[in-house]
This record gives C-alpha cells, sequence and structure tokens, in this order.
C-alpha cells in the first residue's frame, strides 16, 4: 500500500490525509512546506524524484469544513480492524449489514460492519440475536482523529510527533 501524507493547518492541526502525489504539488505550488519525510522512500516521476512527504503543513490557515471520515470498504474494514466482528477472522472478510437490508437496515456507520464470508452467509437474511451471533463491539461513526492516531500507530510513526495526546489516546 502506498503510504498516506497527513496534512497540517497552519496552526498544527490536522485537516487532511492526501496522496504523496497530491502533497508534493501542493509543496511544489507553496502552499505547504514539507516537515517530515518517510525515510528511504522516494516518489519517482519523469524528470526528477522527490523525498517522500509524511507530514506537511499548509503555509495559510485554511478554514476546512470537516465532512467526517468516508463510509467505504476499506475505511469500514479499517475502522473494524480488519477482524470480522462476529468471530475475529481475518480471513475472506465483507461486508454485513447488521439489520438486514430487506428489513430496511440502512447503509450507514452504525449499521455496517466487517463481516467473514463464512458469518456473513450463516447471518444470511436474520438480525444477529435471530442467528444467535453476537457483535464484538457496537459499530460507530469513527472520527478524523480515530483514523489518524489508528493509521499512525499501524503504518505511519512519522505522523506520532505531529499528533497531540489527545489524538492518540
Ligand atoms: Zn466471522
Amino acid at each position: 500500500m502506498k503510504k498516506r501524507v497527513l496534512v497540517l493547518n497552519l496552526d498544527y492541526s490536522p485537516v487532511a490525509i492526501v496522496s504523496a502525489q497530491k502533497a508534493i504539488v501542493l509543496c511544489l505550488m507553496d502552499k505547504a512546506n514539507c516537515l517530515s519525510t518517510y525515510e528511504l522512500l522516494q516518489i519517482r516521476t519523469v524528470s526528477r524524484s522527490f523525498d517522500y512527504p509524511a507530514v506537511i503543513r499548509l503555509n495559510a490557515y485554511k478554514n476546512i469544513p470537516y465532512k467526517g471520515v468516508i463510509l467505504n470498504r476499506n475505511n469500514l474494514f479499517r475502522r473494524d480492524q480488519g477482524v470480522c466482528q462476529y468471530c475475529e477472522s481475518t480471513k475472506q472478510l465483507t461486508i454485513d449489514h447488521v439489520i438486514p437490508r430487506s428489513k430496511g437496515g440502512k447503509s450507514n456507520w452504525t449499521n455496517l460492519v466487517t463481516a467473514c464470508h463464512r458469518c456473513n452467509v450463516k447471518k444470511g437474511d436474520k438480525l444477529p440475536e435471530e442467528a444467535g451471533m453476537r457483535l464484538k463491539r457496537e459499530p460507530f461513526k469513527p472520527s478524523l482523529s480515530y483514523f489518524l492516531a489508528n493509521y499512525a500507530q499501524s503504518s505511519a510513526e512519522e505522523w506520532l510527533p505531529y499528533l497531540s495526546e489527545k489524538v492518540v489516546s
């Protein structure tokens, strides 16, 4: 997986996570400065190569409305730490609607969980209680800080010095 870049606002508060390409463009356009790079990694373009940015800081304060973490497959797996929320398996992961769609269950953070193929089939069109299954943890809408801390701890230690204790805990 390509490493992502943490973007800090002028006041050092985390505002976004972007691709390395996007981060380099922001720096080249003088909209941001690179604060930290991933050691030993490089980004190559046709004509030159760059140090791989890990953390950048915007040169002007941006009032960025917080839109929340995007609900998609990868982010859902990440929230659930890559384990089936019924049996904790890490294999053949898929997405389960806790309240099945046929019973009016919605596709949102609080009704979707990571489930392995086996549990998904076993549960079928039933509620967890009806299928005799139990969720390890109630599904929740994750905050940006939850994601940042999670991501930093698993794949971007370079971010840790820039995340406040409030964010990391
Ligand atoms: Zn399972």
